[in-house]
């Protein structure tokens, strides 16, 4: 295994651009979780991101809450300000792992991460956030719910390097996120929703239920719409146009259909 160690940010993309088959480590929660069990990654480069002063902390602007590359869970659980005016963060957080990785994983790495079935991705997806990626030619912003492009597919060109997440700081009427899983930490959603309305309408975002987390824009305009809800069976069309999830070892892709009916409507009831 080769380890770069850039101590500036400059450097890091310098190494990425010479290399651009090097990996990026943050916390490390998901590129070391296959090393014992697959020997070629032992082989690779990696480009080690902790030294880099310039990527870490949480940081408020007038308009947005700005996540450094190295902004983990806990850093958010801990920001009484974030806690309050974009609680999902912290609900969100609080169901990843537990404690040790909530302290450890961070948020860049959880979008870069691309997994379908990602706590972060959703809350931040309904928040509106903005990915800011960086290469030596320069940055980028692309909103979060057009980043993904298939399952482990993402506008991130290997020489990029995430390094802000912003969100929008606004207000809003309703906020909830629910994730089903077989226990309360040490999970894998089987089913992940975040829900909020404001002044930009509704957002619903599903985990686990895609190739990747996404925007249901079929239930956005149900929500929308004044006919009232009558029972969860009345979301199954809108659902089925926004989402197609698979059977595998956590559920059925019937159980998750059923199961984000039944959160999104008795959710809706409570909120
Ligand atoms: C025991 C355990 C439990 C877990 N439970 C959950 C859970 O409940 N919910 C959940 O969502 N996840 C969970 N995870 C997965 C993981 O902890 C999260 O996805 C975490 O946010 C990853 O962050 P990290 O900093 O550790 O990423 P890393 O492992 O360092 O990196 C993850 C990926 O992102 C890339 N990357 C990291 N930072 C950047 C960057 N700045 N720019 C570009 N690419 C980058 C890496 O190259 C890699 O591909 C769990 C992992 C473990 C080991």
């Amino acid at each position: 295994m080769k380890l770069l160690q850039p101590e500036t940010k400059a450097r890091a993309l310098a190494m990425l651009a010479e290399r651009p088959d090097a990996i990026p480590i943050a916390g490390g929660t998901d590129v070391l979780v296959f090393w014992p069990t697959r020997p070629a990654e032992h082989d690779r480069c990696y480009v080690d991101l902790s030294g880099l002063a310039e990527l870490r902390g949480v940081r408020w602007t007038d308009e947005h809450l700005v996540l450094g590359a190295l902004a983990t869970y806990w850093e958010v659980i801990t920001d009484a300000r974030a806690m309050r005016e974009l609680p999902l963060l912290g609900r969100a957080a609080r169901q990843v792992g537990a404690i040790q990785i909530q302290a450890r994983g961070t948020w860049a790495g959880n979008i870069a991460n691309a997994s379908p079935a990602a706590d972060g991705v959703p809350v931040l997806m309904a928040y509106d956030a903005v990915v800011v990626l960086e290469s030596v030619r320069g940055r980028e912003e692309v909103p979060l719910a057009d980043f993904y492009q298939g399952y482990k597919q993402m506008r991130r060109r290997p020489d990029q390097l995430v390094v802000e997440i912003r969100i929008p700081r606004r207000p809003y009427a309703v906020q909830w996120f629910e994730k089903v899983g077989s226990r309360r930490a040490q999970a894998i959603a089987k089913v992940g929703l975040a829900v909020v309305r404001g002044d930009q309408g509704w957002r619903v975002v599903a985990a686990s239920m895609a190739p990747t987390v996404r925007r249901c824009p079929a239930l956005e305009r149900r929500l929308a719409d004044a006919t009232p809800l009558r029972s969860p069976d009345d979301l199954l069309p809108a659902i089925a146009q926004d989402v197609s999830p698979i059977d595998d070892i956590r559920s059925t892709a019937e159980y998750r259909r059923r199961v984000m009916a039944r959160v999104l409507y008795y959710g809706l009831q409570s909120a």
